[in-house]
């Protein structure tokens, strides 16, 4: 008999700012669940050991242009835009030198380009301005750049190895609650359940395989569970 899928896993991203703030700790696991939740990443780690981002960067400065630029764009879309105008500004200076016109016109395939353009014009004026053209490392110098949130700080700092941030997008978020990983209703909750849940050798990793899995197999409408690594850990596996 199959495991009955927890109450939260139709579960929705609850955007109000307030309750983002709330912190839902993580229920407290039996030791058979956290088994089935090492489990689940050991699977992952099988498969893929190394796993990355998906955005094309050749730098600290050009990955987190490209991550400012994929808020609520694919990372597909947000490659074919940089090849051009990384090819074309790949420094603060270069990007000044190009213009907001410029940036915009090479970006206009992907949603919010012109607020994009506007704020990667502005945080390669700060960088220039603030910290010699370097892309600051520190959690809160990066948040105040114009157009990077605490999503993209997550992702740039786990991305360099530098903070074991779990950025929740909405395929983390789908993800880690069919999973029975995380019940929480916003993103800020889910971190919080995830970075307690995930055993700790993985929470580097973890943010990558969750996309992956959100992106490519356990998708929206329809999961492909019949080709799903995790599905017999997985408890949502007989909803679909
Ligand atoms: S078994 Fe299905 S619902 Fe569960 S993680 Fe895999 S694809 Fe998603």
């Amino acid at each position: 008999m199959r495991a009955k899928a927890p109450p939260s896993t139709r579960s929705r991203i609850k955007s109000g700012s307030h309750d983002g703030q709330r912190t839902k700790p993580a229920r407290k696991r039996t030791a058979a669940e956290r088994e089935r939740i090492e489990a689940i990443f050991d699977r992952f780690a099988e498969a893929d050991p190394a796993p990355a981002t998906e955005l094309n960067a050749t730098s600290r400065y050009t990955l987190l242009v490209a991550v400012v630029l994929s808020a609520q764009a694919t990372d597909k879309s947000v490659n074919r835009a940089t090849e051009g105008l990384f090819e074309a500004a790949d420094t603060p200076d270069k990007m000044l030198a190009l213009g907001e016109a410029g940036v915009a016109n090479h970006i206009k395939t992907i949603g919010l380009f012109r607020t994009k353009a506007k704020n990667v014009i502005a945080l390669s004026q700060i960088l220039l301005r603030q910290y010699g053209g370097e892309v600051p490392t520190e959690r809160n110098a990066l948040e105040a750049l114009p157009g990077v949130g605490r999503k993209t700080a997550s992702v740039v700092l786990n991305e360099w190895g530098l903070e074991p941030a779990i950025a929740v997008d909405t395929h983390v978020f789908r993800v880690a609650h069919r999973l029975g990983l995380a019940d929480g209703k916003s993103p800020n909750q889910v971190e919080n359940q995830l970075k307690s849940t995930v055993p700790p050798p993985y929470l580097t990793r973890a943010h990558h395989w969750l996309i992956l899995q959100g992106r490519y197999v356990c998708i929206a409408r329809k999961p492909k569970c019949g080709a799903c690594p995790v599905a017999d850990l997985c408890p949502s596996k007989d909803e679909y």
